[in-house]
């Protein structure tokens, strides 16, 4: 008979429904399974660390927020931020569901291309596009969104040249009472610069003016700032009109949702902080409605939400690799996803939970991942069970900017997996191999060998 691991005795206070401060138990229960399927068998199959995605959690959480959006205002439309998680499948959920294509550079942009996204029905927002992507979005009827001066000469500089009706919008940055204010993209608000590109829009007679965007910040957590940003936005849309007797044909309010995961040094978890998407729909929608804009000429609401839509279909499986004390005593826990695979560890307390029931011990636990560098830390401090070296771990809500920023670092990427709404598992990015990393590399042929 193995002999059982010896678990110190612990005497644990009767609390007569006085709650922790987040909620009424500090166990953390296990999770085994998501949407059915065991995790374990998943990380058996597509090995540790793992990234997995819900397909049915994606589509539920879109459905929610068009609902929010769609039964408060006639004319919703959603564009998917490609950098929140540009993983074809994921994208494809998302354009499946009517989503159009919300892009921030050359490189995305074909990406969408090549997902079979029609180029009129893609936005191309962000500071870096090159003249041969200009051409290309102009060819293509693509939704250019300008940053800066410089693009918008460039651009009626290429209209002439290629002679075609560029349709733009311009990026908007304002005041919406959150600091520090956003003000490095598009121009400002509050001292006329946007109105100024406006004009020379209009005066260009090259471009279509079709829209008016911002995109006032991420993880914001009020609906003021939004419904600020809609009455800004609408105030130039009534001026364009008054002036020019133009009609945009839609606002876009950009991304910026706080998802439910919990700032580091937050008091509160952030389920029980972040608006919901009713709040910041009734905030936008009731900015637009009760603007000068006419009734007839309301525009098309555009959103571009990124981490509120994906952070709550994505979990990092793993295991840890081993125990410790630090030099003060602390226990430490080193597990095999570190801040390479988990970039957002550096903005949040990820929740982090067993996957099989373990023991009742739990103690103020820091847990770091793999790497050979002081920063590599998940969570500073947690109060954890006692998980040892071969046990099984899962982050929560990992959707969002993981799969962008992750870093080949030290360690190679590991496998993709999204499970369908039947349950079905599909490797959707195969991990990483030292083939993957040398195939990039060219060592000049005097570097090819040497005697040691
Ligand atoms: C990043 C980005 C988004 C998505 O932002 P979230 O905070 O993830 O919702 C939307 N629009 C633009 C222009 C962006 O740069």
């Amino acid at each position: 008979m193995e002999k059982l691991a010896f678990e110190r005795p612990i005497i644990q206070r009767i609390n007569a429904g006085l709650p922790s401060k987040h909620g009424i138990s500090r166990k953390l229960e296990p999770i085994s399974h998501i949407d059915e399927v065991p995790i374990k068998s998943l990380m058996d199959e597509y090995g540790s660390p793992l990234f997995i995605l819900s397909e049915s959690t994606i589509r539920k959480t879109y459905k929610e927020a068009y609902r929010a959006f769609s039964s408060r205002y006639p004319n919703v439309q959603f564009a998917w931020s490609y950098k929140t998680n540009y993983l074809n499948a994921v994208c494809n959920v998302f354009h499946q569901e009517g989503s159009w294509a919300e892009v921030v550079s050359g490189f995305e942009y074909d990406k969408a291309i090549a997902n079979g996204v029609p180029g009129e029905l893609i936005i191309f927002n962000g500071p870096d596009k090159s003249r041969e992507d200009l051409k290309k979005a102009i060819n293509n009827g693509s939704l250019i969104h300008i940053d800066h001066f410089d693009e918008l000469y460039d651009i009626i500089h290429i209209s002439k040249e290629i002679k075609e009706r560029p349709k733009v919008a311009i990026r908007v940055n304002m005041d919406v009472g959150v600091y520090p204010k956003w003000d490095r993209f598009g121009f400002n608000f509050e001292n006329g610069e946007a109105w100024d590109a406006l004009n020379r829009i209009m005066g260009s007679k090259n471009l279509d003016l079709i829209g008016l965007h911002t995109h006032i910040g991420t993880y914001m957590m009020t609906t003021e700032a939004y419904r600020v940003a809609a009455s800004k936005l609408a105030h130039l849309a009534v001026s364009l009109e008054r002036k020019h007797g133009h009609v945009i044909q839609y606002i876009d309010l950009g991304g910026g949702f706080a998802s439910k995961n919990t700032l580091r040094g937050a008091y509160y978890p952030g389920t029980d902080t972040a608006p919901s998407f009713d709040d910041f729909a009734e905030a936008i929608t009731t900015a637009l409605m009760n603007s000068e804009i006419k009734p007839s000429h309301l525009p098309m609401l555009i959103l571009e939400t990124g981490r509120a839509l994906i952070d709550e279909a994505g979990y990092l499986a793993g295991t840890v690799l081993a125990n410790k004390r630090l030099s003060d005593g602390r226990r430490a826990t080193i597990i095999d996803a570190g801040v390479n695979l988990l970039f957002t560890a550096f903005w949040y307390e990820h929740e982090i939970r067993p996957i099989e029931p373990i023991s009742e011990q739990t103690e103020d636990t820091i847990i770091y991942g793999p790497l050979c560098m002081n920063i590599d830390v998940v969570r500073s401090n947690i109060t954890f069970p006692l998980l040892k070296k071969g046990d099984h771990y899962v982050i929560r809500r990992v959707g969002a900017y993981n799969n962008t920023q992750w870093l080949q670092f030290i360690n190679m990427r590991p496998n993709i997996v999204m499970l369908d709404v039947d349950g079905k598992t599909h490797l959707i990015r195969k991990a990483e191999t030292l083939e993957t990393i040398n195939n990039q590399e060219v060592t000049p042929e005097h570097l090819r060998s040497f005697n040691l």
